[in-house]
């Protein structure tokens, strides 16, 4: 039992140099260590270990390659003022991985494992956290399926790896609203299908629209895949209204995917007693909102941006601007309460963070 739960630790002798605060950019350079964890039929999930980040040996055939069955996850380590590690409700994501594997038949992975595989790989990675305003550490929990096979069937073999990246302040001159095109032609998913489910296969099929979006545009608002009627998410964010005094955002219907930040603005706006609806939400409803005034304010929610005001919607050659283009106070509001927490500025009523322990403390097994 002791034997396969502990974590087996390989570290490389010599590290890789760390950017400058200045040249962070997101997902392009990775700390020199990741964990990895096997998955057979006969032995289950076995096998974890802390290993120096390399390149993978995956036969060509491995069905991932080809039918798309994998899921992924995101979540960010944060230093505090005291120079402490956390993390943010790291356990909704593990949460959140197991049911996009249930989707993709994927075998189920121990949560309270792989919240202390992620705890010890961040712990002997520590020093990769920037320090910088604004900055952190992005985690990348991904599961693979890598039997050397090509039928049509769940595969009989996985890798559940993470990785870390260094990433840089989402805005570098502060929170800023964005432009955003009302996507009609193509859709991200549908009731029924994976919305509900981070997996890779709806981010392919949401690349058309970004592509053939115009000039400015930062994301697309994405609708039904039925009526094109009810607003579903924009970009790979989670989406919120506020009109007359009430928040909405369009209730989780099996194509949205459940956000550990639209959660958190729910609980948030709930504490405030700021009205929050989850509902359908229309976007002939934004329209009418939009022209008789009562149209406060818009925004995504997502662990990259965490807020990011919608300054504008366009919509067949129709510019609908929001809040003059400004960021608005609840958005406001909302973003520096929730980064306040992760960075550990401010209190955490909610018992949200979870601090890691120094490598030091945390148990290193060496195992044989
Ligand atoms: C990950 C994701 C979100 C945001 O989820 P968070 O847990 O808040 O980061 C929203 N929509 C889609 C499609 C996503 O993949």
């Amino acid at each position: 039992m002791e034997e396969e739960h502990s974590i087996r630790m390989d570290p490389c002798s010599s590290g890789k140099d760390k950017p400058q605060a200045d040249q962070l950019e997101f997902g392009r350079k990775f700390t020199d260590h990741m964990f990895l964890m096997d998955y057979t039929g006969e032995k289950g999930w076995h096998a974890p270990r802390i290993v120096p980040y390399e390149p993978l040996t995956v036969d060509p055939s491995a069905m991932v390659f080809h039918y798309g069955q994998s899921v992924f996850e995101g979540m960010k380590a944060y230093l505090t003022p005291d120079g402490d590690a956390q993390l943010f409700r790291p356990e909704r994501n593990f949460q959140r991985m197991n049911h996009s594997n249930n989707r993709l038949c994927i075998p189920s992975i121990d949560e309270t494992f792989a919240l202390k595989a992620v705890k010890q790989l961040i712990a002997l990675e520590k020093d990769w956290i920037p320090k910088a305003e604004g900055t952190s550490l992005y985690i990348r929990p991904f599961i693979i399926s890598t039997e050397p096979y090509l039928g049509v069937a769940p595969s009989r073999h996985y890798k559940f790896i993470i990785i870390l990246s260094p990433v840089g302040a989402y805005y570098k001159e502060g929170i800023n609203p964005i432009k955003i095109a009302v996507e009609n032609e193509y859709v991200r998913t549908v009731t029924g299908g994976t919305g509900e489910a981070k997996t890779g296969g709806n981010y392919a099929a949401s690349l058309k629209a970004q592509e053939v979006a115009e000039e400015g545009i930062a994301q697309v608002l994405w609708l039904d895949g039925v009526e094109r009627k009810y607003i579903e998410e924009v970009g790979s964010m989670n989406v919120f209204f506020k009109i007359n005094g009430t928040v909405i955002t369009p209730a989780l219907n099996g194509s949205i995917l459940e956000g550990v930040t639209r959660n958190s603005v729910i609980q948030l706006l709930k504490q405030w007693h700021v009205p929050i609806e989850e509902r359908k939400i229309s976007m002939e409803e934004v329209y009418q909102a939009h022209k008789n005034g009562s149209l406060e304010e818009a925004f995504g929610a997502g662990t990259a941006a965490v807020i990011s005001p919608i300054g504008e919607l366009v919509q067949a050659g129709d510019h609908l601007e929001i809040n003059d283009g400004k960021t608005g106070a609840i958005a406001k509001r909302l973003y520096d309460t929730l980064t306040g927490i992760q960075y550990g500025k401010i209190q955490d009523p909610f018992g949200w963070v979870e601090k890691i322990e120094d490598v030091k403390q945390t148990n290193l097994k060496a195992s044989g």
